[in-house]
């Protein structure tokens, strides 16, 4: 479909596939590790990048390119690509510009996950990392960039802290250092917040969540807005400005343009050397979870926003951190970035601290205790005992989260059913 001309809510049902005259009404699940060939001339000019075309689906696979499609649609960019997890995903866009000896500037407060990779696993690669609160000053933002640094990272909605990222701050900041800036938007979504309106180049998500949104495959993705100006910064991306050995020495930002350079380089060296791809049955299911993510997302928020609420009039809760409360830490920017909703997440304290907030989640009937979010079901967790383990307690602050936090994702269930399932619990404390 002509993806300009239509709303975001239609992409959802419909981007990426438009299928002709007999063909499926659903995307077909091309479930083949391999492609025919009718000469060896013709598949190796696809090995040399000259044409494009299928071969082997640990590079690409036509499910996989079609649900990737809708995505880059959803998030009005010009190339995206799948990945096994979202972890694969933010570990991509990181390393398709930075080697060893490079530097990335990252928000503190993002997901454990990536805060490890970025802070452990990536230094093992001599790629070092400097870490700022997201709410500091541009002087601050900007004292934290070196002569080698080659990405700004942050999250829209911080996984579990939910602080609400000022991507233009952090935009400027990148391009005034000639890097670009790496979103990770998994829970807001393209439906609540497109960070490339707001000077964002990369965008990575955990498909894990709402965007599959029952809880079923692991999967990510990465988008490229298709405005970074890489050969404006050669010198900075030899990677992408610079002959490819591996590949009969393409140079990635010239023959592709600013439009697929990022993605091309991904998909024919990072994809093929590390192979964490998705699998095209699990691109189906995420696609499944797609065609009703703005649906969806409304409800979540509807019952974020509840269940926020009852929290914050309740005695025994100590705070809550949910953008969409007037008194919130983010409130401001949440009307700037988030006018229609955040997400369904809420974190809170409850009173008694650490032990009282464990107490408490065993008590919950509809919403389970379990290491995940964004599902129909309401599931919770205390980061501080499972997720977020490995950090001590400055790290813990860091990221936002206090020792007794409780991180709860509103499902799709009613919400009258939930709050009054948080309410018995908590009079059993
Ligand atoms: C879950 C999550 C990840 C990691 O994604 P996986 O699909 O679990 O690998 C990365 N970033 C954010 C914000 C997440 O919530």
């Amino acid at each position: 479909m002509d993806e300009q001309n239509f709303s975001i809510n239609t992409l959802c049902v419909q981007g990426g596939y438009t299928p002709g005259n007999g063909e499926p009404r659903q995307i077909p699940i091309v479930q083949s590790t391999t492609f025919k060939y009718d000469t060896s001339d013709e598949m190796g000019k696809l090995f040399d990048l000259e044409a494009s075309g299928y071969f082997y689906s640990r590079l690409q696979n036509p499910t996989c390119d079609t649900v990737a499609a809708k995505i880059a649609a959803l998030e009005g960019g010009s190339a995206a690509m799948l990945t096994g997890s979202g972890q694969a995903a933010n570990f991509l866009a990181l390393f398709n510009i930075c080697s060893a000896g490079d530097h990335i500037v990252a928000s503190s407060s993002i997901y454990g996950g990536t805060f490890n990779l970025i802070s452990v696993t990536m230094a093992k690669m001599g790629i070092t990392a400097t870490f700022v609160s997201p709410d500091c000053t541009e002087e601050e933002l900007n004292a934290a960039f070196q002569d080698n640094t080659r990405a700004v990272f942050g999250e829209t909605i911080a996984n579990p802290a939910l602080t609400v990222l000022d991507i233009e701050k952090f935009a400027n900041a990148a391009h005034a250092h000639g890097v670009p800036l790496i979103v990770d938007n998994t829970f807001a979504t393209p439906i609540n917040c497109r960070p490339f309106e707001w000077g964002a180049d990369i965008v990575t998500h955990s498909t894990t969540k709402y965007m599959d949104g029952h809880g079923a495959c692991v999967g990510g993705a990465i988008v490229d807005s298709g405005h970074f100006d890489w050969m404006a910064h050669a010198d900075k991306f030899p990677g992408l400005c610079t002959p490819d050995e591996s590949y009969h020495g393409v140079t990635y930002a010239e023959r592709f343009g600013k439009e697929g350079a990022f993605i091309t380089k991904a998909t024919a060296q990072l994809m093929r050397d590390f192979g964490c791809v998705q699998s095209p049955i699990n691109a189906y299911m995420l696609n499944l979870g797609l065609e009703s993510l703005h649906v969806r997302m409304a409800r979540h928020c509807e019952n974020g926003q509840a269940v926020a609420e009852f929290l914050a009039a309740h005695p025994n809760i100590t705070y809550v951190n949910y953008c969409g409360l007037p008194g919130d830490k983010y409130h401001a920017l949440a009307e700037k970035y988030l006018p229609n909703g955040s997400c369904g997440v809420v974190s809170f304290g409850v009173k008694g601290g650490r032990e009282a907030a464990k107490a408490f989640m065993g008590h919950l009937k509809v919403a389970a205790i379990e290491t995940h979010v964004a599902d129909a079901r309401t599931c919770c967790l205390h980061p501080a005992s499972t997720t977020h383990r490995q950090m001590n307690d400055e790290q813990l602050l860091a990221a936002g989260v206090q020792p007794d936090l409780v991180r709860m994702s509103c499902g799709l269930e009613d919400k009258n059913d939930l709050i009054r399932d948080i309410a018995q619990a908590l009079d059993q404390i």
